[in-house]
């Protein structure tokens, strides 16, 4: 039997990474389109898809660990779908249906941060967690789980970054930028909302800037949070605004504080960690989910 090749799709709101891959070790050629409007985009992939055929064969399965929200219920005719989302000519887009059916292959499907908390515990920071999570600050701020090893679902998917944070004292005025609830977390600490703050990014911020003790509360409210819903051995911290120097460092520490000496955890510098996949852990957690969907 000839060796599997898999198509990876992490499809992000502003790119897509596309990778042909034989292992998490074995990654032949990865390539990057720009998210414009979902008809080009996908003919971007399957033109890059394509070509790797021509030289490695057919694919065993894709996996697409994609933005959101998106339909995971495999019982809904909408399965593999982009739902409604705020992103212009996206709602309804079935991206599952488009690979599956360009290459005839079964295609594995979920939360871009579902994929990379599944490719954390296979190859990464979470190896050996029965229950961990994965959380992306960025452009937006969003949250996978696994539980007993399986990426959590529920009638749709968890949706951490829209979680109301306790306000800090010195961001009372701050409206929040979310369209659906404002002042939610994504609101109040992802990149755009630290922009539309302080008119530039976290790190371009000098260290003693109050912004980086407001941003490290909230990020830290959900953590502590998580612990009381999920109990995770572990959790890992991804995203661009997480490159800010310092900035796990005081989130570990105000975890620690809101959580009073509760939840048995003595160590949050365990507990609360940076990819270990780097910023592989996206397009490896496609991997994971073709792989899945092969088996
Ligand atoms: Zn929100």
């Amino acid at each position: 039997m000839s060796e599997p090749l898999f198509g990876c799709i992490e499809a992000g709101g502003t790119k897509f990474v596309l990778g042909v891959a034989r292992a998490h070790d074995r990654v032949l050629r990865t390539h990057r389109v720009p998210t414009t409007g979902p008809r080009e985009t996908i003919d971007a992939a399957l033109a890059f898809f394509d070509e790797a055929a021509r030289e490695w064969g057919a694919y065993t399965a894709f996996g697409i660990a994609s933005f959101g929200p998106v339909d995971l219920d495999r019982r809904s005719l909408d399965w593999g779908r982009i739902t409604d989302t705020p992103k212009p000519g996206w709602s309804g887009t079935d991206l599952a249906g488009a690979f599956g059916a360009a290459f005839d292959c079964p295609v594995g499907f979920d939360t871009d941060v579902n994929g990379a908390a599944l490719a954390e515990h296979l190859w990464g920071a979470c190896v050996g967690a029965d229950v961990a999570t994965y959380v992306t600050v960025g452009t937006g701020i969003g949250g996978g789980a696994l539980v007993e090893e399986r990426p959590l679902h529920g009638a749709r998917h968890p949706e951490m970054g829209h979680v109301y944070p306790r306000r800090h004292a010195d961001d009372r005025d701050f409206a929040g930028i979310c369209p659906f609830h404002g002042d939610c977390l994504e609101g109040l600490a992802s990149g755009p909302a630290i922009q539309a703050r302080w008119g530039c990014s976290l790190s371009d911020l000098p260290s003693g800037h109050e912004a980086h003790a407001i941003i490290a509360s909230y990020l830290a409210q959900l953590f502590v949070t998580q612990q009381a819903l999920l109990s995770p051995r572990r959790i890992v911290l991804g995203g661009g605004v997480m490159a800010t120097p310092g900035l796990i460092e005081r989130v570990r520490d105000e975890a620690a504080r809101l959580a009073g000496g509760y939840f048995g955890t003595p160590d949050y510098a365990a507990l609360v960690v940076p990819p270990g996949l780097g910023d592989r852990a996206g397009l490896l957690g496609a991997l994971a989910l073709a792989q899945r969907a092969a088996r």
